[in-house]
């Protein structure tokens, strides 16, 4: 079996595989309300969450809790959202504003470059609340969110997060960065399987009258029906099953703690052994843990390099926009070993 090293979805553990094969269940039936709530409390669980949190379950891919968050809880007659972008998925909040017909203001940086927290500084106080990436996938790049966050707690503004390729691989402090709310997804570093994706809020908000421009993505009414155990439309049961079974796996080896030092390991092998034949990471600093981007080796297309790969049992992941002709994205999330990884940087050309 190929070995996903594009970031989600991720190759499964044996254990998550299986546990797709349980019997077939109503969405209406107890038994399903029961896994629910066990899923709502295990996300909120993973950073132990006061009870202040809650999280909403959604049958869409991680771009629908995205969506969901930004469209239920931005107010569209509260002054302008600031969004705070330096690659596509931080552009693409900004997308959704303008489809949604909100006003925002945007600060970006280049893909390469931090998040512009000077032009936050002077744009905060008259914007209403705060959209931004915590792990900027477009690069690798794992955003400052401890001093956006301060800058947001300073302010009295709410963070909204996309957190849809850090939650369960990273620590995210929710009170700390006032974080109201943040959106991810079952298949990144929680190991599941696509299919659900999620939102943890404060349920403050979640009961507050909401502002979807969209019947499916409410995310108040997902809140309302979840707290009395039910549900609005079908969920993806089977990428429950997923999701349930890999909560509790995370759980059993540590938590997020733990998966962050693996990740750490992983890439640490996977970097070093790239500078080792020549090729060297994009980003100069802020590299996560999580994914890494590499420059093409001179002579090297990327459908070249990708083709090589998966004739080794790898999948890699291109860049995105205009960083398609320039390098590679490399991903450790999933079930992957060390030796998986020296069998991926062997079959790299030799410097
Ligand atoms: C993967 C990703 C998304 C989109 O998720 P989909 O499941 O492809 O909809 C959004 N934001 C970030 C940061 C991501 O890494």
């Amino acid at each position: 079996m190929l070995k996903l090293l594009n970031p989600g979805p991720v190759s499964l553990t044996q254990r998550v595989r299986d546990s797709l094969l349980k019997p077939d269940l109503c969405h209406r039936e107890p038994e399903f309300f029961q896994m629910q709530r066990r899923i709502r409390d295990g996300l909120t669980a993973v950073y132990s969450c006061p009870p202040e949190y809650a999280s909403v379950l959604l049958t869409g891919s991680g771009t629908a809790a995205v969506e969901a968050m930004v469209g239920s809880l931005v107010a569209p007659d509260q002054g302008p959202a600031l969004v705070v972008a330096n690659g596509v998925y931080g552009e693409r909040m900004a997308a959704m504003l303008r489809r949604h017909g909100k006003p925002f203001e945007l600060v970006s940086s280049a893909w390469t470059e931090a998040l512009d927290l000077a032009g936050v500084s002077r744009a905060i106080a008259s914007c209403s609340c705060v959209l931004a990436v915590h792990h900027e996938t477009t690069t690798g790049r794992l955003n400052d969110l401890g001093r956006l966050g301060t800058l947001c707690r300073e302010a009295g503004r709410p963070l909204l997060l996309d957190a849809v390729s850090s939650f369960g691989g990273t620590e995210i402090e929710f009170e700390n960065w006032n974080v109201l709310a943040c959106a991810a997804t079952a298949n990144k570093c929680l190991h599941g399987v696509p299919g659900i994706s999620f939102v943890v809020a404060r349920r403050q908000a979640l009961q507050a009258p909401g502002h979807s421009p969209s019947l499916y993505l409410d995310l108040q009414n997902y809140y309302a029906l979840q707290e009395k155990d039910g549900s609005p439309f079908t969920q993806a049961v089977q990428a429950c099953y997923g999701l349930d079974e890999a909560l509790a796996e995370l759980e059993q080896a540590g938590g997020w703690q733990a998966r962050c030092r693996l990740y750490q390991q992983r890439t640490r092998q996977v970097e070093e052994g790239l500078i080792e034949r020549g090729i060297q990471p994009f980003l100069a600093e802020g590299r996560s843990h999580i994914l890494g981007s590499y420059r093409l080796p001179p002579g090297l297309s990327y459908e070249q390099l990708h083709d090589r790969l998966k004739e080794a049992g790898f999948v890699i992941y291109a860049g995105q926009g205009g960083l398609s002709n320039e390098m590679f994205r490399i991903a450790v999330m999933g079930d992957l070993s060390g030796q998986d990884l020296e069998r991926l940087l062997a079959a790299f050309p030799a410097p």
